[in-house]
């Protein structure tokens, strides 16, 4: 038996670093966080090797007293915390009081300090750990930190090092995650010499969304806004149109923090059912407030992950917030069209490069396009607006609610109805006594449109009023089909096939559905394994033309193959979209124009016609001010 001896408190030392401090870009999230717990409103990250050789950050915080500078580095020291009880409500980035241990133990530093009260600022340099100079120096109020050959006296952990690029890239990654959950600090990074991101700081998160995801990604999202007993949810969802093929871009915070959480993205994902193609994600940045006591942050040393007291409110609060967000936006697209070259005044989302805050280090500011305050936030709710069905304001239900009783022949009101749907409030379940109004009224208004005509085979035109609209028959009609199914609530029937259909599905797609059998069977399904990697189908649901039994089983087994949904809900509207998709009338080819008309009369009549159950658009807006822009009338 080795003989057991206590680790020297440098060895302890190294090791808790390698804990805090992974790589660059988490030394550089930890030095940011203390630069925003210091209340810094100009934060400045420059890195140069992908913040391996230097690391700066410069904040007009606080600052510390000569003293507190050198206690900083000392292992669990903390200005943030004082007691056990305190760790209850943590409202500071930090609290562990490890970060400037950790990265001191692992590099070279330069640390210069003032408070406003003191008329001098204090330098410090530490190698691995310890100061080896301190004097006091003329700087101007905050802090600014600079960590130089970090790993020097590691070479293990350096092995693990990628390449610069790599390691820049989850650098500014880390600050970007920063930069929007503190949309009233403005961040600016700096990489080897070239600015990569300047936040304005304007306190609004449109702004700092339009900043780090781009200007694209920023005009293809709708905002959120619900209240929910004692959580607040606020932020921006992509469209279901403008979806990714991955989930890189869905972005959690929780009191200010970024966390990962699986409820929270389960519940994103929940509120686009049935509107996103398999393999596709919605992005966000989403903030969730609550009061501090209902969520643990002092789970995980690099903190991103969390603990919350009520997983189940949570989802809840998650998932009715966006379904929200996505009912009251408009069901139709605006149609994109090439921009002009002198646009016209007044008309643009976002306008001309916002001033630029003060920032802490003197390098010229370079003028990245930003949204203005103001046109920032009238860019997220004009893109929420554009054409479409609207909401009802409770103005507007009370006005419609006194003309049913005026015309009470037309629509005769069956319940006195409750408060106005405002849903972007909150989330309550949907009812349909207070929907079936809503619906009434926009089918008395839709009232006035005109059926130009089909074009392609595909195409219904339709204008109302000043606006022309686009309907694709396939979507629409298999989205009608597809609502028409899920209303049903008795299980779906099936009928005997005369002749058993053989089809050979992939091994693993083969596998899957003799897994899923069960379930497939309260879908209407039917089949037994014929041996040699066939399958007999001998059962079919009722709505099913045989003739799409095959193709119908692979395309279930396919989907399931890339999203692996396996709850029955799941799988039973898996199984509804393609019975509807095949059955809906096919683009192309020729449809009857009494067919045609009664599938326009039920999309503008309808509020829950936005996207086919593959997510993509039904209808398609053209507005008249498009129109007279792009043949240069206005
Ligand atoms: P923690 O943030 O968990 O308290 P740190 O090791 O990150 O632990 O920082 C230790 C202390 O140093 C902080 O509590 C704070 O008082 C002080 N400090 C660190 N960075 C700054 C800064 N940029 N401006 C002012 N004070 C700072
Ligand atoms: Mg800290």
């Amino acid at each position: 038996m080795p003989k057991i001896q206590q680790l020297s408190p440098h060895v302890a030392d190294l090791i808790a670093a390698g804990e805090v401090v992974e790589r660059p870009a988490s030394a550089a999230k930890e030095l940011v966080e203390n630069a925003m717990d210091a209340g810094a409103k100009n934060i400045t990250v420059e890195l140069q090797n992908g913040g391996m050789s230097f690391l700066r950050v410069t904040d007009d915080g606080c600052g510390m007293e000569p003293g507190d500078a050198e206690t900083a580095f000392l292992r669990h020291a903390t200005s943030k915390l004082r007691e056990a009880a305190d760790l209850e409500a943590i409202h500071t980035l930090g609290f562990r009081g490890e970060a400037l241990a950790a990265i001191s133990a692992v590099s070279r530093i330069d640390l210069l300090t003032k408070t406003a009260d003191s008329a001098f600022g204090t330098s410090l340099h530490l190698e691995a750990g310890v100061v080896t100079e301190r004097e006091s120096a003329g700087c101007p109020d905050g802090t600014t930190i600079i960590v130089r050959d970090l790993f020097y006296n590691t070479p293990a952990r350096m092995k693990f090092m990628k390449r610069d690029n790599v390691e820049a890239s989850a650098l500014i990654a880390a600050v970007e995650r920063l930069a929007l959950a503190h949309p009233e600090v403005s961040l600016r990074v700096i990489k080897d010499g070239q600015e990569v991101l300047h936040t304005s700081g304007d306190g609004k998160l449109y702004s700092a969304v339009y900043s780090v995801l781009g200007k694209q990604l920023a005009q293809d999202m709708l905002p959120v806004n619900s209240h929910w007993e004692k959580y607040t949810l606020t932020g921006f969802v992509t469209r279901p149109t403008a979806t990714r093929g991955n989930r890189s871009n869905q972005l959690f915070f929780v009191n200010g923090r970024h966390v990962r959480s699986k409820t929270m993205t389960a519940a994103l994902e929940e509120a686009y059912r049935n509107q996103l193609m398999v393999g596709r994600y919605p992005s966000c940045v989403l903030h969730l407030k609550l009061p501090e006591h209902l969520v643990d942050v002092n789970v995980h040393p690099a903190k991103t992950e969390v603990k919350f007291i009520n997983e189940h409110d949570l989802f809840d609060c998650i998932r009715y917030g966006v379904q929200g967000a996505l009912e009251t936006a408009s069901g139709r697209v605006a149609m994109v069209l090439p921009k002009q070259p002198q646009p016209v005044s007044g008309t643009q989302t976002l306008s001309a490069p916002a001033q630029m805050p003060r920032t802490p280090t003197p390098s010229a500011p370079k003028s990245t396009p930003m949204p203005s305050a103001s046109a920032a936030s009238t860019g997220a709710k004009s893109a929420a607006k554009q054409g479409g069905f609207r909401t009802m304001t409770a103005e507007d239900y009370r006005a419609f609610l006194s003309v049913l009783q005026e015309a009470p022949r037309v629509v005769p009101p069956k319940s006195p109805a409750p408060a106005a749907p405002a849903a972007q409030k909150t989330a309550p379940e949907k009812a349909p006594a207070q929907n079936a109004p809503v619906q009434q009224e926009l089918h008395l208004k839709s009232e006035n449109y005109r059926i130009v005509g089909e074009v392609l085979n595909t195409y219904i035109i339709v204008e109302e009023g000043q606006n022309v609209l686009l309907i694709d028959k396939h979507a629409a009609h298999e989205r009608i089909l597809f609502e028409k199914l899920r209303k049903r609530t008795e299980p779906i029937v099936g009928q005997l096939l005369l002749t058993p259909v053989l089809c050979e599905p992939e091994r693993e797609e083969a596998a899957i559905l003799m897994e899923n059998e069960a379930l497939l069977q309260n879908c209407g399904f039917a089949f037994s394994d014929y041996g040699g990697g066939t399958i007999a189908i001998r059962q079919i649901p009722a709505d099913l033309d045989p003739e799409d039994a095959e193709s119908t089983l692979n395309q279930i087994a396919s989907d399931l193959k890339a999203g692996k949904r396996i709850e029955p809900e799941a799988m039973r509207d898996t199984l509804l979209h393609t019975i509807a998709c095949k059955a809906a009338i096919k683009g192309g080819r020729h449809t009857e124009e009494k067919e045609l008309r009664a599938l326009v009369r039920e999309v503008l009549s309808r509020d829950d016609l936005k996207y086919c159950p593959h997510g993509r658009p039904i209808c398609i807006v053209l507005s008249a001010k498009q129109l007279e822009r792009q043949f240069k009338r206005a």
